[in-house]
Order: structure tokens, then C-alpha cells, then sequence
């Protein structure tokens, strides 16, 4: 049986639950993108089975931020996804801050464990910091879902390095998280 891991793309092209927005890069784009280029690599690999939260550039989920944030987590709930995973890009008022984050529920846990190596992954892959693992308890995404979930925050789009790679190289935070989530079962070859 494949491993079924739900990646939700954070946020909707327009309000509500838009994105940041810096660098003119928009947040939902790059999370839209590095999204659908993770799916592709995870069901190219038989030990995966990925789906999205949102299946198209223009797809809004929801009516308001909460039915929103609903319709994600339902999603993965519906499904049964083994694994949660919501992409996000980040925004700061001091311009230096860069790198790569990630929220779980609860520390020492199997999405605390699974975020280490996501940035891990990240880190080796894309060369911007690695920021830690977090816990956050009042996010809505990994207090609604019935498996571990992790909040990833790939990257600053505040910070022009950042936002440059985050636009111009999708690709790369992609393989860098698909091989923190190899790492994490043990398949890195
Ligand atoms: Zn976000």
C-alpha cells in the first residue's frame, strides 16, 4: 500500500485566504508551484501516492478563510492521507530574516520528526537557512487534521535572495522536501 501524503498549497489566489505578497512574487504561486512539481515526484515513485489542495493555478477553495482552511483539511481527513504537508512562503518586517521553518502540533512527534528532515532536505538543496522546527498550537491545519501535519515555510518572499529562488527555481524546494520525506522513511537511496 502506498503512503498517502495530502500537500495543500497554503493559500487561494485571491481573498479570502490569499497569501503574502513581496518582491513581486506571490506567495500562492510559488506554493501552488512547488506543490504540484512534489506531487509529481512522490507518485513517480510507487512507494507515494500525493494529492493536492488545489488542482489548478486559479482554484479557490472556500468562501472565507475558515472554509478555507476547511476544505484542506478535509481533503486529507477524506482521503485518509497518511501525511499532511502545507506549503508556505513567509514574510518578515527586518529584510535580513531568510531560510527555511516548519509548525507542528507537538514536538518529539512523528510531524516533528518529519519536519527535521523536510528541512533538512531543503537546506542541503536550496543553500538558505535552516530556521528549526516550531510548534504551534493554534494553526488551524495541524490542529483539524486526524493525521501528523507539518507547516512548512520554505523561504522569505521579503527577503530578495529568497523570493528570487523561490520564483525562478521551484524545482529545488520541491526535490529538497520529496527527499526529507524519503529521509524520513528510509528510502534515500
Ligand atoms: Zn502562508
Amino acid at each position: 500500500m502506498a503512503i498517502k501524503i495530502f500537500i495543500d498549497q497554503g493559500h487561494n489566489p485571491v481573498n479570502p485566504n490569499a497569501g503574502a505578497e513581496a518582491n513581486g512574487v506571490i506567495e500562492q504561486d510559488v506554493n501552488y508551484e512547488v506543490g504540484v512539481r512534489l506531487a509529481e515526484l512522490l507518485n513517480n515513485n510507487p512507494n507515494f501516492e500525493a494529492r493536492l489542495s488545489r488542482n489548478s493555478p486559479t482554484e479557490q477553495l472556500g468562501t472565507s478563510t475558515l472554509t478555507s482552511l476547511q476544505a484542506r483539511t478535509d481533503g486529507a481527513n477524506n482521503w485518509g492521507a497518511d501525511f499532511f504537508i502545507s506549503l508556505h512562503a513567509n514574510a518578515s518586517n527586518i529584510v535580513e530574516a531568510s531560510g527555511s521553518e516548519a509548525y507542528v502540533y507537538m514536538l518529539e512527534s512523528p510531524a516533528y520528526y518529519m519536519a527535521t528532515r523536510i528541512l533538512q532536505g531543503l537546506n542541503y538543496r536550496t543553500g538558505l537557512p535552516n530556521r528549526g522546527v516550531m510548534t504551534n498550537q493554534r494553526l488551524y491545519v495541524l490542529r483539524n487534521t486526524d493525521m501528523p501535519a507539518v507547516l512548512v515555510e520554505m523561504g522569505y518572499l521579503t527577503n530578495p535572495t529568497d523570493a528570487y529562488l523561490l520564483s525562478t527555481d521551484p524545482q529545488s524546494f520541491a526535490q529538497g522536501i520529496y527527499n526529507g520525506i524519503l529521509m524520513y522513511y528510509g528510502l534515500m537511496q
